[in-house]
């Protein structure tokens, strides 16, 4: 049978990490993983599988990264939570640098499909000041108002991926990922999101007995959250779908900050003292995903509860944090 040879680029972080690991239970895949950072510091790292450390900025690199091989995932980029992209503007619009010169790579070397990992902070800010958000549906990027420096990367190279279709025949698909979250992700060091931070924060107060936490913002701000398994799962249905367009890949199921920290304590069974910081990143007042579109085309959508996902996400950190402080 024919070998699917896929190349996962930002496979040494979070998503990649986990998409690696699905596709090398796959009978019949060749991967090729890629990642900026040295092998030491990928979350995930696969013995069956052809690891290169390569900075996908650089053109050559891209071809040498797709050289020979049928199906690409792109999902590296410069990026993190909101501490980071609010003050590292710069550097994740960069990153368009990545997703075109591979698209220029995928086009001239044949590939036949093209995934690229976008987000929902290409949505209109003004479509999201209020935390009782009804859903940000697909139509929502326009007229555009993307959160600045990452999102507006984010929208431009999803329409990059449009017009290398349209214009070149490249079978491309886009998701607009919601807050991923799960083990084998950043959970400190500034590039942490809400969840793996929350987690991080209520652990820190039980090992170090001072039950206190600090929220970031007024804790009423609202998001939703998917787990990790679910966006997987997505990805590979988006991949072979016959969606053109950029679709929402996310969980329905929103719920305010200091909603998530009580699960979190609930978890751990504690209660906490919370501080709120107005003066950190908060980004914006209310996120949902509208799950319409991909119900309609796939008959499914992310369905793992918060509850049991974080459950899994807060043991992997614990597991960490206890075994760094051993
Ligand atoms: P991550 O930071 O864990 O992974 C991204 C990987 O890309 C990192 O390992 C990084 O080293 C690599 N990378 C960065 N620059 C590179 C370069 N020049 N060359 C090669 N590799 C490079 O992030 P993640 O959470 O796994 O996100 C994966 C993708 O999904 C990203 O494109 C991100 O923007 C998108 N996304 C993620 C979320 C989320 O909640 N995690 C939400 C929306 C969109």
């Amino acid at each position: 049978m024919e070998m699917n040879k896929v190349v996962v680029a930002g496979a040494g972080g979070f998503i990649g990490g986990h998409l690696v690991s699905a596709l090398s239970k796959k009978k019949n895949h060749l991967i090729r993983a890629v990642d900026i950072k040295p092998l030491n510091e990928w979350y995930q790292v696969f013995p069956d599988t052809e690891n290169l450390v390569l900075d996908l900025r650089e053109k050559e690199n891209c071809y040498q990264a797709v050289k020979g091989f049928n199906e690409v995932y792109n999902l590296a980029a410069d990026m993190g939570g909101m501490g980071f992209i609010e003050t590292h503007k710069a550097a994740c619009m960069i990153s368009v640098l990545i997703n075109t010169h591979l698209l220029m790579a995928a086009k001239d070397m044949g590939v036949d499909r093209y995934f690229y990992s976008s987000s929902a902070c290409v949505y209109n800010g003004e479509k999201q000041t209020d935390p009782d958000n009804p859903g940000l549906k697909e139509s929502d990027a326009y007229p555009a108002l993307a959160e600045d420096g990452y999102g507006w990367e984010k929208l431009f190279s999803e329409r990059m991926c449009r017009h290398f279709r349209e214009d070149y025949g490249l079978t491309t698909r886009v998701a607009r990922f919601h807050n991923v979250y799960g083990p084998f992700g950043t959970y400190e060091g500034g590039r942490e999101k809400a969840p793996a931070a929350i987690c991080r924060k209520v652990i820190e107060a039980q090992l170090s007995g001072k039950h206190e936490i600090v929220i970031w913002g007024d804790g009423l701000q609202t998001r939703s959250f998917m787990y990790i398994d679910d966006c997987i799962k997505g990805i590979f249905d988006i991949m072979t779908s016959r969606i053109e367009e950029p679709i929402n890949l996310g969980s329905s199921e929103m719920v305010s900050i200091n909603a998530l920290t009580d699960i979190v304590e609930n978890i751990a069974g504690i209660k906490l003292q919370r501080k709120y910081d107005l003066d950190a990143p908060k980004g914006v007042r209310g996120r949902n995903s509208d799950n319409a579109l991909i119900k309609e085309y796939l008959n499914w959508e992310p369905s793992i509860s918060l509850r049991e996902g974080m459950k899994q996400t807060y043991n992997w950190i614990y597991s960490r944090m206890t075994a760094k402080q051993a």
